[in-house]
């Protein structure tokens, strides 16, 4: 007998797959049939760890894989790999869908009704047209088979080692975009043993901190041994010998490359939305309400980097393409397909990355989008330590704060520093969800021991600075 109801998914990583075994679990298959359509050969996979496993920290791809894709059909969802959605047909209830067999032409397209979907596309790497920017040896690292071309060309470079004056041997890699991608990716890239050269077309790496805070980010990777060049967008990609990468130029320079790794971010992959006339905001991502149902409609479900999520502190939607919202948004989508209720609030701009021993964090807003949003603010940093200073191992990070004029309130927090600074961050998000005032957060209880913090843990320094400038 089939199922009252039916529910599709399109992208079966982390939003569309938490959204479909949510709702298995709370519906079985006679009163919901699932259906999930993958166009790659994966579902439920951690792209968050591709640097971890070029790098080597990870042993093998597969322990990036949560749940395969005959796990989930196991569970009871009718899961469609290697089979993409070419069309949404909003109005009448449908998604046309065609295979795409490995080593073939694709298959016919088909079309396949629902009472409920669920748009979990993700997003799209940033590929400037660029001349040479398809050739062989240049990679974009968004998909587990990405992370395997890269790891194969790693490996297979060691055959193709510079020889010519001045680079004693050494391989070389490049990579363009100095965002949290791009610094991970440098780092996997100096633990293979490549001499890494990063490019960065901003005026410093890590655009997602205040100038300042990049800096230190700058100044760390230059010590780790990276060539780091900001202000330089690249204009080219030069080949050599049967059209692999040889090097990147840019306005200035340019840099011998083995191999180039791409750190160019990402936008909402909303192509299909866009087709059928769903909402879409500034960034291009589906705009949906806080139960993650497209906005004016019922039955249509959005979530993951395909979306643009309300941003707490500043009141405007935003692109903000990580892994935990999307897991999250799975989620709450799941829990109301599945006839519960669940909302998802929005964020607070939480992030959290690290490149070789140095761990970057920031959470709310930075100076400038303070500024866009017309928030009257002052900014204090504290240099700080991880443990009390006389405990071996201590490190120094320095947190930098702001907080709104008047009222005090917390408005974003920035931290930069060596083991035990990036998570810190958290204790901001919190405070920052609660709407708390710096004054209020200069006396949270937090745990204390020397091997742990300082007396004072460097976020309540940062803190007290910010609340005795707020109240000068
Ligand atoms: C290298 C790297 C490191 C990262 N590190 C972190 C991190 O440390 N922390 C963090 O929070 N986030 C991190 N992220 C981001 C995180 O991986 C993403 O935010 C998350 O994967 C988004 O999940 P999603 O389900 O929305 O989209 P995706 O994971 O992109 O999945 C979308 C799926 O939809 C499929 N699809 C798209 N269109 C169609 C179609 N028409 N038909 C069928 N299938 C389709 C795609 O093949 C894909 O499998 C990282 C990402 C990368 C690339």
């Amino acid at each position: 007998m089939p199922a009252a109801r039916r529910m599709v998914v399109v992208g079966g990583d982390a939003a569309g797959m938490t959204a479909a075994s949510q709702a298995r679990r709370l519906r079985g298959p006679d009163e919901l049939e699932i259906v999930a359509f993958e166009r790659g050969d994966f579902t439920s996979y951690s792209a968050c760890g591709i640097p971890y496993w070029i790098g080597g920290d990870v042993g093998e791809r597969d322990a990036l894989i949560a749940r395969t894709p005959q796990e989930h059909r196991e569970r009871g969802i009718d899961l469609r790999t290697r089979t993409e959605v070419t069309a949404i047909d909003a109005d009448g209830g449908r998604v046309r869908a065609r295979e795409l067999p490995r080593d073939a032409p694709p298959g016919p397209e088909f079309w396949t009704g629902f009472d409920d979907l669920v748009i979990a596309t993700g997003a799209r790497p940033r590929r400037p047209r660029l001349p040479g920017i398809d050739a062989e040896g240049v990679h974009g690292v968004q998909s587990l088979e990405d992370g395997q071309a890269v790891l194969d060309d790693l490996d297979a470079s060691q055959g193709r080692r510079r020889t010519g004056p001045g680079n004693g041997g050494t391989r070389k890699a490049v990579v363009v975009g100095a965002g949290y991608i791009g610094v991970e990716m440098a780092e996997a890239l100096l633990l293979r043993g490549f001499g890494v050269t990063v490019l960065e077309g901003a005026p410093q790496p890590m655009t997602t901190l205040d100038p300042d805070m990049g800096e230190l980010v700058r100044d760390a990777m230059c010590g780790m041994g990276m060539e780091v060049v900001t202000g330089a967008p690249v204009t080219a990609v030069e080949t050599g010998q049967g059209g692999r990468v040889r090097a990147v130029t840019t306005e200035e320079a340019t840099y011998p490359a083995d191999v180039v790794v791409l750190g160019l971010g990402v936008a909402p992959e909303t192509s299909l939305a866009r087709e059928s006339g769903l909402p879409l905001g500034e960034s291009g991502g589906l705009l949906t309400d806080l139960a993650m149902r497209v906005r004016g409609r019922e039955n249509i479900w959005a979530g993951g980097d395909c979306v643009e999520v309300l941003d707490l502190i500043s009141g405007r939607t935003r692109h903000i393409a990580l892994g935990t919202h999307a897991n999250k948004h799975g989620q709450v989508i799941g829990a109301n397909v599945g006839g519960g209720y669940a909302t998802f609030p929005g964020v607070v701009g939480t992030a959290v990355s690290k490149v070789c021993d140095l761990e970057i964090a920031r959470t709310g807003l930075l100076e400038e989008q303070a500024q866009e949003v017309g928030l009257q603010f002052v900014t204090v940093t504290a240099e700080a330590t991880s443990r009390a200073g006389y405990f071996p191992g201590s490190r120094p990070m320095r947190v930098k704060m702001l907080a709104e004029r008047g009222t005090g309130r917390l408005l974003g927090t920035q931290i930069v520093g060596r083991e035990g600074a990036g998570k810190r961050v958290d204790i901001a998000a919190v405070a920052l969800t609660a709407g708390m005032s710096v004054e209020q957060m200069t006396y949270l209880d937090l745990g204390y021991a020397p091997p742990f913090s300082p007396v004072w843990d460097p976020v309540l320094v940062a803190a007290r600075k910010a609340a005795a400038a707020v109240s000068r």
